[in-house]
């Protein structure tokens, strides 16, 4: 049986069109490195949890919160301090 609250999780896709409007670009495949573990993850496949107050993107690996955005009649806020920007391939 599943657990309820896995019925609120979706994937990074399911807020594209907020962090669109943020970014002003599909977000969806950027790299994304939780700063807790180092899993690299694109951002359109973290797991996003849309029913809590604004958005809130984890980790697939360790759960940790990579990105949270709280929208507001003046803009939003972002918080990204649980994400690194992964090195490019050599
Ligand atoms: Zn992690």
């Amino acid at each position: 049986m599943t657990e309820p609250i896995d019925e609120l999780v979706l994937d990074g896709n399911a807020v594209a069109g907020a962090l669109s409007e943020i970014y002003g670009d599909d977000m969806t495949t950027v790299l994304a490195e939780c700063a807790s573990c180092g899993n690299v993850d694109h951002i359109g496949e973290l797991l996003a949890y849309v029913h809590a107050p604004g958005i809130v993107l984890r980790c697939t690996a360790c759960t940790t919160v990579v990105l949270r955005i709280v929208q507001h009649p003046r803009g939003a806020r972002v918080d990204v301090q649980g994400k690194r920007i992964p090195r490019p391939p050599k």
